[in-house]
């Protein structure tokens, strides 16, 4: 059996086909053009399905249909994005309509969901039934599996990055202060480094990188605190305690086995790990007396949405027998 899988994104759309082993037997980019309207940029990913498919050679009858990871709020059951703010869409019928322009089954989860399904089946969390994911970009997504499962509570669970960790901290985007994503997401170590670059124009930090020209990233600080910048390393070091405190939260909710991580942050290696590690052991409730997994870095990348939105598919799902059941969850 062969499934597509969609990582719907905000910069690409990233899809692939995938066989039994979770091997991806094609796979192909396109840019998100945001501009454009939800009915078009589904069109395209059905574009992008139906060449993906000529191009691999898999003759339509073998495909059981596709899985889509999407940003934002999902009802899964009815295929439905109920809100992503940043696609600016709500409630929009994801499934339905890419099931009318590709006649294939279509199942949609959050795109961290899928992220965790993918390392889960075929990367840093296999054999593992208990398993949390984050990914730390412009955000903080999170997939978590349960006893071999998504966890999804009714609708929409596991949205990690607004869990608040500091009472009237920083303004969120979803209306909140002090939320997860505001303190340990990509964008919020970015942030303060520029702030700091601003604030402190004798730094180190400042000198060095911020009027070098180069654009501040995620690992411009770690950089600058590796150097021995003081600034750089309050910056590092708060950051690893805010994403420290997340972790142990969900930690002491769920016990996973297995406590993963990706985006570009997870590239600085020992110097975001070790001291992660250190810090998590520390805060976990009863860590002296029960399992505290060690936070590890995901293996699969941009592949882990792939091959996770693919497993969205049932097997068989797409065979004349299990059309009914698609067709209810795609309307
Ligand atoms: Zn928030």
């Amino acid at each position: 059996m062969y499934r597509i899988g969609i990582d719907l994104g905000g910069t690409n759309i990233k899809a692939g086909i995938t066989d039994k082993n979770n091997a991806i037997l094609a796979q192909a980019n396109i840019p998100t053009d945001l501009s454009k309207s939800e009915c078009e940029i589904i069109g395209e990913m059905s574009e992008l399905a139906k060449r993906l498919a000529r191009e691999s050679g898999v003759s339509r009858e073998k495909i059981d249909g596709i899985g889509v990871g999407s940003p934002g709020v999902i009802d899964s059951a009815a295929g439905i994005v109920k809100y992503s703010n940043n696609f600016g869409w709500e409630n929009v019928p994801l499934a339905a309509l890419l099931s009318s322009f590709t006649s294939a089954p279509v199942f949609v989860a959050n795109d961290a969901e899928c992220a965790a399904l993918g390392e889960a089946a075929a990367g840093a969390g296999r054999r593992c039934g208990n398993l949390i994911l984050l990914t730390l970009g412009t955000g903080i997504g999170g997939g978590i599996i349960v006893d071999g499962k998504l966890f999804r509570g009714k609708c929409g669970g596991g949205v990690v990055g607004h869990t608040v960790i500091v009472k009237g901290g920083r303004q969120c985007t979803c209306g909140r202060r002090g939320c997860l994503e505001t303190y340990a997401s990509a964008s919020a170590l970015i942030r303060e480094t520029n702030r700091v670059i601003q604030e402190k124009p004798d730094s180190l930090l400042a000198v060095k990188y911020g009027r070098a020209g180069l654009p501040v990233t995620g690992k411009t600080a770690f950089d600058a605190a590796a150097a021995g910048d003081v600034d750089a390393k309050k910056i590092v070091g708060d950051y690893i305690e805010y994403l420290g405190e997340g972790i142990a939260n969900l930690i002491n909710v769920f016990r996973p086995e297995k406590f993963l991580i990706s985006g570009g942050v997870c590239n600085q290696g020992d110097s975001l790990f070790d001291p992660l590690n250190v810090f998590v052991r520390k805060n976990c409730f009863a860590a002296d007396k029960l399992y505290i997994p060690l936070i590890e870095r995901a293996m699969l990348g941009n592949s882990a949405g792939i091959i996770g939105a693919a497993l969205l598919v049932p097997e068989n799902e797409g065979r004349p027998c299990a059309r009914a059941g698609a067709e209810r969850k795609g309307g």
